[in-house]
């Protein structure tokens, strides 16, 4: 067992693997990272590291980030785009599906090879997309066959791997607060559910939609300022030397504009008829340019909203482009009091949802304090 997972006795770990297995069996089941490509296992093992450490982490952070209690990451050896959070026994556990890495890595490295994207990393003249690979994206479930993808130019490629390594971060701490901000115990109350499927395999009233909508923001919010903070970290940090010249709040909205992209493209190709279970893009990417004006406070560079507006417009110009705009595309700035709209509605209706999600986080915590004694 890697060190960073330490937060596990050895004893602890298997019987959380068990568990976790046993859950996810219906989707595919814990996925075996020894029996596949060595580039993908290490790129998973370090993923998991950094998930790890993140979890350590929060254990000093404030709430509502802390308490974390004993948390159990694993991947799900199946190949949609998806994501799980579900608690069992008292325990709390998320799932990370294959699809959903290979999907995300896939479609950064396209948009990293278009010579049109980011010219100021690399030789971008050198880049060409294979059209057939992004057409391909509408009839292929995700695959390995990601890591033949990368744009020719080494500093670009790893661009592309950073940009898309925040995306899967992110996602991480979207999935930790729909456990730490007691997402789960709502859905248990409301639907009775007791699993956070990202994407169901079932369709779902209209209202029960409205309600994920707004757990999905809520997600967002702690997700976001995390997120956006680290990110700044690591390029102040020298971690990223690449992207040291370009404003950091402008890469970290590309990567969360090309993120929110990805899973609403593979939400309704996979389930075109159903109600959505999370906001479309503009609306979700709206949220996080309001929060980073009100809540995320002294993080912020003077010109943020300005950095991320820029930001989705890159996005949005490569994927209209692209031809990946099949399904309803709304970009940042047509529509954009239709987009405020559908936030603002979203947000007024949440007032209620809030105050019982503060209830049953309390509860939450209550208990995790209580065990960790
Ligand atoms: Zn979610």
């Amino acid at each position: 067992m890697k060190a960073e997972r330490s937060i596990f006795s050895d004893s602890e770990y298997h019987e959380f693997e068990n568990s976790f297995n046993t859950v996810v069996m219906q989707y595919g089941g814990r996925l075996n990272r020894e029996n596949i490509h060595v580039f993908t296992k290490s790129g998973l093992n370090e993923l998991l590291d950094y998930y790890y450490w993140l979890i350590r982490s929060a254990q000093y952070a404030p709430e509502p980030y802390n308490p974390t209690g004993k948390l159990y990451v694993d991947f799900v050896d199946s190949p949609r785009c998806n994501a799980i959070a579900f608690e069992k026994d008292n325990r709390e556990f998320i799932g990370i599906f294959l699809g959903a890495v290979a999907r995300i890595y896939h479609i950064f490295y396209l948009f990293m090879s278009s010579p049109k994207v980011l010219i100021e990393i690399g030789e971008a003249f050198e880049e060409s997309v294979d059209k057939k690979r992004i057409i391909e994206l509408h009839t292929k479930d995700p695959d390995g066959s990601w890591q033949a993808l990368r744009p020719k130019n080494e500093s670009r490629f790893r661009v592309a791997q950073h940009l898309a390594w925040n995306a899967m971060a992110f996602l991480f701490g979207h999935e930790i607060a729909h456990i730490c901000r007691a997402h789960l115990k709502y859905l248990e109350t409301e639907i009775d559910s007791t699993e956070y499927l990202e994407y169901p395999f079932t369709a779902i009233s209209p209202q029960v939609a409205t309600q994920l909508q707004q757990l999905e923001l809520d997600a967002d919010t702690a997700a976001g300022e995390v997120n956006m903070i680290l990110w700044r970290q690591h390029i102040q940090g020298g971690t990223f030397p690449l992207l040291s010249e370009i404003s950091p709040i402008k890469t970290w909205g590309i990567s969360l504009a090309l993120l929110f992209r990805i899973l609403d493209f593979e939400e309704k190709r996979v389930r075109p008829h159903y109600h959505q279970t999370h906001p479309i893009p503009a609306v979700r990417f709206m949220q996080i340019v309001y929060e980073g004006t009100s809540e995320f406070g002294e993080n912020l560079e003077a010109n943020h909203a300005q950095s991320l507006g820029e930001a989705f417009r890159i996005v949005d110009a490569w994927w209209k482009e692209s031809g990946l705009a099949t399904y309803s595309f709304r970009s940042f700035d047509e529509d954009i009091e239709k987009t405020i709209d559908e936030l603002d509605s979203l947000r007024s209706g949440s007032k209620e949802l809030h105050s019982s999600l503060r209830n049953l986080t309390e509860v939450r915590n209550k208990k995790i304090r209580k065990n960790k004694v």
